[in-house]
């Protein structure tokens, strides 16, 4: 696999094909792929020798995609920055990148780049692309080069570049373009586009779709809260292949009008970054009989994702949560235990993901990268090794299983509970649709635990304190008493990141 050649191949053979459909506009793969060799061109010749990565801001532009391609034929990684990444975070993600130049295809304020850096309106950006120009092959990204670097939140509060290289990223895609039984095998698939690009779940459908040469049909974040509109400009694109997390699916199931009647295409649902539940896959599957679900795993540190699985209803009956699928080829993943060494099938410790997708490292951090990344010798080979701070077990089959992560483990009273246990518990309640729960810190202790819930149209749960006690008394029939939030919130819409994954920080201001 290399994806700037299969993108090139599009570009050639069927060059007048759109490769990227937003509110926005449009871009064909010709178009594509001329605009972003005279990005690649300018970048040559304004920068030289300075290779650092450049920050592309934006937010479903097809400029962005210019941009992103621009930098890489130009030898350079590119730093996605969303819109609604927080002032201050952009900008240590431009003082880190470091580079003269900022590609800006939306609204900025340069108040948030570092003195020097020039920043290139989305105008200046169609000036250059107007002017065309090309590069030679000869300074495309090289297998080891870094193709993008993707900054994901830090503990120190400092966001860390994740770097994914070349090689990493053709490997991924080798692999993820299989995803999936293509039940109506299109020449063409159509990919939804919804995560953010400064989230790595975009590059599942963005370089999976852009190498198969397909279209991407983008949603931006506007229409995301309107949530009928959202659905038929979603039912207008003849999707394919539904890349998103488990939560955007769930804000779709809100409206009756997302169901396969009205999106035929619809062949999977591509699942990463968070939990799969099971009552989000059977609402799925009772609304698209023909669809797949499709659950994946992975962190940024490792290109996106790692293992799949397509769930059926063995799964669903059974007592465990949904797996998170078998390790890819070219992958394997560790069970290790509090000691450091392998566990046998069956025995849950940190998931250790090693193989050719693992990154090299964060950008500029080589104490952090340290902390997490290293080689291990298996058989003859020595590989690449990430600790993934996640805990789950694999079966003899080689399925794995997530149980959390380890750092949402808590301790109350002395008890060791997973949070994602209690949420698991609160879903089996009948009338409930969405659950999380908080900690609720004291003098660095965690004093007690906070539910929120979602509740489902039309449930029977009361509002006030007879819902609460409902809920209180359903789960201590499921859980010990020890494990029982003490408060329980009933909220109309679970608040999410940028990412679309649950906002832990907000419920914990809620508190
Ligand atoms: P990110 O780097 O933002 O993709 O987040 C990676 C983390 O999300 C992983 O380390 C897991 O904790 C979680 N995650 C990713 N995929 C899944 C999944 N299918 N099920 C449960 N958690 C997941």
């Amino acid at each position: 696999m290399d994806i700037l050649s299969n993108i090139k191949y599009s570009a050639q053979h069927f060059g007048s094909a759109t490769a990227f459909h937003s509110r926005s506009g449009n871009i064909s793969y010709r178009e594509l792929w001329r605009q972003s060799d005279a990005i690649a061109s300018f970048l040559d010749t304004e920068l030289g020798d300075d290779r650092s990565p450049v920050v592309v801001f934006g937010h479903k532009d097809p400029l962005m995609l210019v941009c992103f391609l621009g930098c890489v034929k130009s030898g350079r990684a590119y730093c996605p920055v969303d819109t609604s990444m927080p002032a201050d975070r952009i900008s240590d993600i431009a003082e880190a990148a470091g580079n003269g130049v900022l590609f800006a295809t939306e609204d900025f304020d340069e108040s948030m780049a570092p003195d020097g850096v020039r920043v290139l309106s989305s105008e200046e950006i169609k000036s250059i692309t107007s002017l065309g120009g090309t590069v030679s092959e000869d300074k495309w990204n090289k297998p080891e080069d870094i193709f993008y670097i993707i900054f994901t939140s830090g503990s120190t509060g400092k966001p860390k570049g994740v770097q994914i290289s070349t090689a990493n990223l053709n490997a991924y895609v080798e692999w993820a373009v299989k995803l999936g039984d293509f039940k109506h095998p299109a020449d063409r698939p159509v990919y939804l586009d919804q995560a953010p690009f400064s989230f790595d779940l975009s590059v599942m459908d963005l370089y999976t779709c852009l190498a198969r040469g397909g279209e991407l049909w983008s949603v931006d974040k506007k229409l995301t809260k309107d949530i009928p509109a959202l659905v038929s400009y979603i039912a207008k694109g003849n999707i394919d292949y539904f890349v998103s997390t488990p939560s955007f699916a769930d804000v779709c199931l809100g409206d009756p009008a997302f169901n396969g009647d009205n999106l035929k295409s619809l062949d999977a649902f591509l699942f990463c970054g968070e939990t799969l539940t099971k009552k989000t896959t059977e609402r799925l599957m009772e609304r698209f009989p023909d669809a797949q679900v499709i659950n994946t795993y992975g962190p940024t540190e490792t290109t996106v994702c790692i293992s799949s699985v397509v769930i059926d209803n063995e799964m669903l009956a059974d007592d465990r949560s949904l797996p998170i699928g078998i390790a890819k080829p070219g992958t394997e993943v560790l069970i290790i235990g509090d000691d450091g060494d392998e566990l046998e099938a069956g025995k849950a410790g940190e998931l250790v993901i090693t193989g050719d997708t693992v990154s090299p490292g964060y950008y500029q951090d080589p104490a952090k990268t340290k902390d997490v990344f290293f080689a291990i010798k298996r058989g003859e080979k020595t590989v690449r090794a990430y600790r993934t701070g996640d805990s789950g077990y694999k079966d003899e089959t080689g399925m794995l299983y997530y149980e959390g992560r380890i750092d949402q483990q808590i301790k109350l009273n002395g008890y060791r509970i997973e949070l994602g246990d209690i949420e698991q518990n609160i879903l089996l309640i009948d009338g409930v649709e969405k659950a999380a729960v908080v900690p609720n810190y004291q003098d660095g202790k965690v004093k007690n635990l906070a539910a929120f819930i979602v509740k489902a149209a039309g449930s029977g749960i009361p509002d006030g304190y007879e819902g609460r006690k409902y809920v209180r008394k359903s789960l201590a029939g499921l859980l010990p008493k020890y494990m029982v939030p003490k408060v329980v919130n009933f909220i109309d819409v679970m608040p999410l990141t940028g990412n679309g994954k649950i906002d832990r920080g907000q419920l914990r201001k809620m508190i």
